[in-house]
């Protein structure tokens, strides 16, 4: 039998950074995956190629409404070739799961295809694909089995018409009238990439507006932007009935006054969140409590209730993001050997990589008003640099909120042109605990969309702007 210093079941972005820095630390290190690639949902069905889609979908918009207010004239139609389009965000997939294979390979990680099981705390069965079996040992074992879609209990996916995240980034024709119940960052991900290629999009939330869980002001700023591409957004409306009919899809719902409004589309996008997998793990013959939630309950040590197995990832407590998995697959293998790394939870950035791209870091303003803090609040309009005119992305704004008595800054929230890679000076500057201040007393090149943070920090520091 073969044995190790660690196994780690999953090999997401969880499983396979903890599996990478486990080898790096000298550990002998085997990593289990049911599926023939590696990279878990994040790089097969998760970011990747939903980004592919959305850099796809986005040239598409630029050259069919954007192009000639740069003098780009394009003689004869631009059309949408779905099909090569979804084959080149394969073929970027195929490259990045590939480079997977590569890195485990460079770190002598023995890869394991097939289902993981726990025979017993030290043991995993491996149920392979080709009909056999094998048992490993690990002296500790890491799960990182991730997530999958979650539904609604009344909802039968046929994954035909209605649908998760993962047919919506294979379909072979752009939908007519596609009905997204659930306005949260998948949802409108994928609503955008195929209301930019044509088709109507309706999105339905049950709350009172998109992003719950974000800061309202982005919120608001992004439901505007769905709006002007003449979206429905259906906020307060709780989904009652999916019903499929021939290629008509009925979407039922009940509003704020209490009627039902009824929505026909040909798709139905079901994306209501994700839920922690741990189907066919076995964790209960290894001891390894899972709460009531489905996930692997954990210490913050992220040690199960077992103390040689530990759990990260998506089937964990918090945010379902690929970096905040990263970050603990990480910790994992430096605790096992032996440091005392740290994760900063408030300083995992959420993004939305939506046009305009949303971020944020730390704490929003429903979170300071709840906590009662006494904060400031520093904005500023994308419009009003330059380097956005230049480009015509002058939607958004970037807010810093800051403690009103000691100016450090508490959150950083913003849409806007690339935001996503933006955001990272928010995160630095937190986890050095900057305040506002400091942050408007460093040079920001001119001209770049990066201005809109000095100028906010300027704003939060005795309303000093420049440029509004
Ligand atoms: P996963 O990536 O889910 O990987 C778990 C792996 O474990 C899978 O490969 C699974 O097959 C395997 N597995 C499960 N059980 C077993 C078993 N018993 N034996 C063997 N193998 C097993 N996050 C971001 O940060 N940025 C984004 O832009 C982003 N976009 C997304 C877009 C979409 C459409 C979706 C669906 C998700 C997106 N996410 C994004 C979320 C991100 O994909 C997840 O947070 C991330 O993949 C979680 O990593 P993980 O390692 O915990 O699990």
């Amino acid at each position: 039998m073969n044995s190790y210093d660690v196994v780690v079941i999953g090999s997401g972005p969880g499983g396979y950074v903890a599996a990478i820095r486990c080898a790096q630390l000298g550990m002998k290190t085997a990593i289990i995956e049911k599926y023939s690639t590696l990279g878990g949902t994040c790089l097969n069905v998760g970011c990747i190629p939903s980004k592919a889609l959305l850099s796809s979908s986005h040239h598409y918009e630029e050259a069919t409404k954007h192009f000639a207010d740069h003098g780009i004239e394009i003689p004869g139609d631009i059309k949408v070739n779905l099909e090569k389009m979804i084959a080149r965000k394969q073929s970027v997939v195929d490259q990045t799961t590939g480079g997977i294979d590569f890195l485990m390979k460079k770190n002598n990680i023995d890869v394991y295809e097939g289902l993981g099981s726990f025979k017993d705390a030290t043991h995993v069965n491996i149920a392979k694909n080709d009909g056999s079996t094998e048992t490993i040992e690990g002296k500790n074992i890491i799960i990182a089995t991730g997530s999958k879609p979650s539904n609604l209990p009344f909802i039968e996916l046929d994954k035909e018409r209605i649908i998760t995240s993962t047919e919506a980034l294979k379909l072979k024709e752009v939908p007519k009238h596609m009905i997204v119940i659930g306005g949260g960052v998948i949802g409108l991900e994928l609503g955008q990439v195929y209301y930019r290629l044509g088709a109507e999009v309706t999105v339905i939330e049950y709350m009172d507006r998109i992003l719950p869980t974000m800061d309202a002001g982005l919120s608001k700023e992004l439901n505007k932007v769905f709006k002007k591409a003449k979206c429905k957004m259906m906020m307060s409306h709780k989904v009652q009935s999916v019903e499929r009919k021939g290629d008509e899809v009925i979407v039922k719902a009940e509003n704020k006054k209490g009627e039902i409004v009824e929505f026909k589309g040909d798709y139905c996008l079901v994306s209501v969140g994700r839920r922690p997998y741990t189907d066919g793990l076995n964790a209960e013959a290894a001891g390894v409590k899972i709460n009531d939630r489905g996930q692997v309950e954990v210490n913050e040590h992220l040690q199960t209730s077992v103390s040689n197995i530990y759990a990260i990832g998506d089937v964990v407590r918090g945010a379902m993001l690929a970096h905040k998995a990263e970050e603990e697959g990480v910790f994992v293998a430096e605790t096992l050997a032996g440091q005392k790394p740290h994760i900063d939870y408030n300083l995992i950035p959420g993004v939305v990589y939506t046009w305009p791209e949303v971020a944020a870091v730390g704490k929003t303003e429903e979170e300071l008003k709840a906590d009662n803090v006494d904060y400031k609040v520093g904005q500023f309009p994308f419009r009003a640099l330059g380097r956005a005119r230049a480009s015509g992305d002058i939607d958004g704004f970037v807010k810093i909120l800051a403690d009103k008595t000691t100016d450090e800054v508490l959150g950083v929230h913003m849409i806007g042109a690339r935001c996503a890679d933006l955001i990272a000076e928010a995160v630095t500057a937190m986890e050095f605990r900057a305040s506002a201040e400091d942050i408007s007393r460093y040079s920001h090149a001119h001209p770049t969309f990066a201005e809109a943070i000095k100028e906010a920090a300027l704003a939060a520091t005795d309303d000093r702007a420049l440029h509004v």
